[in-house]
């Protein structure tokens, strides 16, 4: 499970995760399966398959974690969210989930379905991502390492950003772990302050210890950056905005590199100031392979990922262990 990896870990070793989305069509999900086992020479740790709201991908994220699992041989963390959703989709995702070898499951609430512009939960079992989280242990046990989701600038319900606030969320992020999740990962961010404020805020109030994952989203083009953050809620720094004069913001070629460098002093930062306490790193992929490969190969922290992989590769050849 992520919990059992996490824990192996040696002191200082860092990791990153992959988060990927079933493709609508046989060639969309073909073209990932290539790229996917590229990637596997990135080494993550885990890789995860998220979960149409209210179900809507049951069976395309059922059918990807099995082929993650199986075939490719990634550890998979299969989303299930659990609002607008009948219990019998959740029973059955997660005997599948079961089924098919997979341990980890990421625990979530759900947005609300299109068009509606609040959430209007259905009165049924599952209101919250806590009572799916208690689901889970009660049905299963231990069997299943459990993840839930965080957000260093607060969760936002609807367009209405004014009630957004990491104080409000923290008891019921505490919860979620009190019922027992084993990591935490966040909603994508560009402000750095934030997330080191929202981490130490959660190791005093909630967990000295449970890990947290930094959710970041590579900078592909200009546009898309700024809709992600906004549909998001994240906010983006000045000191990055100014790297983006209008004159770049078409070429798309500078824009990703300029994203690479961009991402990447994130996450150097976040382990530094962090004392290495925050080790593991979240890709938001949108399925697309070259920037995080970029940020991976010029981060001197990540490319140590790879070297680990390469240094356990000889050990096992050397072993004879093939
Ligand atoms: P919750 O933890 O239930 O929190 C939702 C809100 O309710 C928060 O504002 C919280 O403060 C409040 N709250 C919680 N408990 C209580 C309580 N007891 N009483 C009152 N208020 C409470 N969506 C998908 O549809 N599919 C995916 O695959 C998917 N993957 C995601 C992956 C990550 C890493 C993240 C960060 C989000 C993902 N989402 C996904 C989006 C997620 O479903 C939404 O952000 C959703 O609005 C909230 O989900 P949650 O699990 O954080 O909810």
């Amino acid at each position: 499970t992520i919990k059992e990896k996490i824990k192996q870990l040696k002191d200082g070793q860092v990791f990153l995760s992959l988060e990927f989305f079933p493709p609508k069509t046989e060639s969309g999900i073909r073209n990932l399966l290539a790229r996917m086992e590229r990637m596997s020479a990135l080494n993550p740790l885990f890789v995860t398959i998220t979960w149409g709201a209210g179900g809507s991908t049951n069976e395309k994220t059922l059918s990807l974690v099995q082929t993650c699992q199986k075939e490719l041989d990634f550890t998979t963390c299969m989303h299930l969210t659990c609002t607008n959703t009948e219990k019998s989709i959740i029973d059955e995702a997660l005997a599948k989930a079961k089924e098919y070898g997979i341990r980890n499951i990421l625990a979530l609430r759900g947005d609300p379905p299109r068009g509606e512009e609040y959430f209007v939960s259905n009165a049924g079992d599952f209101q919250h991502a806590v009572d799916l989280v208690k689901y889970i242990r009660e049905q299963y046990g231990d069997y299943f390492s459990i993840g839930v989701a965080a957000y260093p600038e607060g969760h936002c319900e609807g367009a209405d950003s004014s009630e957004q606030s990491v104080e409000k969320d923290l008891p019921y992020l505490k919860e979620k772990v009190d019922a027992g999740a084993d990591f935490i990962i966040t909603q994508l961010f560009y402000d750095v302050e934030k997330f080191l404020t929202f981490e130490s805020l959660f190791r005093e109030k909630v967990s000295k210890d449970i890990p947290i994952l930094p959710g970041l989203m590579p900078i592909n083009t200009y546009q898309l950056f700024h809709r992600a953050a906004k549909l998001s809620h994240a906010s983006i720094p000045q000191h990055i905005l100014d790297k983006f004069p209008e004159s770049i913001q078409n070429d798309d070629d500078k824009v990703k590199s300029i994203g690479v460098e961009i991402i990447r002093d994130i996450i150097h930062e976040i382990y530094s100031r962090t004392n290495g306490r925050v080790e593991g790193f979240h890709f938001y992929t949108l399925n697309l392979e070259k920037s995080i490969a970029q940020i991976v190969e010029k981060s001197t922290l990540l490319s140590r990922v790879i070297e680990d992989n390469a240094e356990d590769e000889d050990n096992a050849i050397a072993e004879g262990d093939e």
